[in-house]
C-alpha cells in the first residue's frame, strides 16, 4: 500500500504520536475579543484544558511510560505557566502553535512573521530552547509559512495532509520534515460542539470516535504508516474519552512493534535515514503554484 515505506527504529511496524493542541481560551479571544470575557461557559469549557485535562493526560502518559508532543499557542504558555511546567516535567515536547491561534494564511507575510517570531521567543523563554516543530493553528498554513520555518531553522511541520508517512517540504532554500495527519485523526470532527464558534455537530460516543482512531492505527500498523492524532485536551481529556484513550494505548502496546515518540524524535529519525541514504523520501516543493492558475481569467478587483 505504501510504495516507499520508511524504516522505523528497531524494526517497529509503525510510529505513533499522540499529539495534543492545548488552545485553551486563546481561540475565544481571537474569535470574540470584546465579548470573550462575557462568554463564561465557553471560557470554562476551554480552561478545562490547562486546569483539568492536561494534568490528567500527563499522568496518563506517565502511567504508560511514553513521552509526547503538546502544541501550545505562545499566549497560553505565558498565561498558564504551571501547566507548562507539568508538561516539561513529564519530559514532553512543546511545539509552536502560533501566538494567539491566529491564522497565518489570513495575515500579511510581515504579520505572520511577527507572530511567528514572537512565539519562538516565548517558547525559548519558557522551555530554555527554541521550538523544533510547528503546527499551524486550524491548519492555516500559508504560502509563506515554509519560508519562515526554513529561515528560523525549525526541523519539522505537522500541519499538512499530503501523505501517510513523513515527507519533505522544499522551498528551494532548505527543507523541513513534514509529519502529516488528516481530518479523521482530529477530535473536533467527532466530539466538538460549541455555539460560540458556530460549531454544532452530533457528538459521538467515545467508543465510536475511538473506532475511527483504532482503525487508522490498525492500518498504520499493518502497512508501516505514521499515526498522529490532532487532539485537544478539552475534548479527549474529558473523563469518558480519557478512559477510552487509556484503553487505546493499552491496545497499541499489546499489539507490539509500535514506536511511541515525540514528533521531534520522529523528525530526527527521518533526517537520519535520509542523510545516511537508507530511505528516499518523497519531496513536495512549495509553494505549489506561483499564484492563481492562468487558465482562468483573474477577477477584476
Ligand atoms: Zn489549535
Amino acid at each position: 500500500m505504501i510504495r516507499n515505506p520508511i524504516p522505523w527504529p528497531d524494526g517497529a511496524r509503525c510510529a505513533v504520536a499522540i499529539t495534543f493542541d492545548m488552545d485553551a481560551d486563546s481561540i475565544l479571544h481571537l474569535a470574540h475579543h470584546e465579548q470573550a470575557n462575557n462568554k463564561v461557559m465557553t471560557m470554562s469549557m476551554l480552561r478545562y484544558d490547562p486546569e483539568v485535562a492536561v494534568p490528567r493526560l500527563v499522568d496518563l502518559f506517565a502511567e504508560f511510560g511514553i513521552k509526547q508532543t503538546f502544541f501550545l499557542p505562545a499566549w497560553c504558555i505565558e498565561r498558564y505557566p504551571a501547566t507548562v511546567e507539568l508538561i516539561l516535567k513529564g519530559g514532553h515536547e512543546i511545539g509552536h502553535h502560533g501566538y494567539l491561534h491566529e491564522h497565518p494564511n489570513e495575515l500579511k507575510p510581515e504579520e505572520e512573521l511577527y507572530w511567528f517570531d514572537r512565539s519562538i521567543e516565548a517558547i525559548r523563554k519558557a522551555t530554555g530552547q527554541p521550538p523544533r516543530g510547528f503546527r499551524a493553528p486550524s491548519y492555516r498554513f500559508s504560502a509563506k509559512t515554509l519560508d519562515f520555518l526554513v529561515e528560523r531553522g525549525l526541523s519539522y511541520d505537522a500541519s499538512l495532509m499530503g501523505d501517510d508517512i513523513p515527507y519533505l517540504l522544499d522551498n528551494g532554500e532548505g527543507r523541513v520534515v513534514e509529519l502529516p495527519s488528516h481530518y479523521a485523526m482530529d477530535d473536533w470532527a467527532h466530539f466538538m460542539v460549541a455555539r460560540d464558534f458556530g460549531y454544532m455537530m452530533p457528538i459521538k460516543a467515545p467508543s465510536h470516535g475511538m473506532d475511527v482512531f483504532r482503525e487508522e492505527f490498525d492500518a498504520a500498523w499493518r502497512y508501516g504508516g505514521l499515526w498522529i492524532s490532532v487532539w485537544h485536551p478539552m475534548l479527549m481529556g474529558r473523563l469518558a474519552r480519557a478512559a477510552a484513550l487509556a484503553d487505546l494505548i493499552a491496545y497499541m502496546k499489546d499489539k507490539g512493534g509500535v514506536w511511541f515518540a515525540k514528533l521531534e524524535d520522529i523528525a530526527a529519525h527521518v533526517r537520519k535515514v535520509v542523510a545516511d541514504g537508507s530511505w528516499k523520501p518523497r519531496i513536495d516543493r512549495l509553494p505549489y503554484y506561483p499564484g492563481p492558475i492562468p487558465e482562468l481569467p483573474r477577477k477584476a478587483t
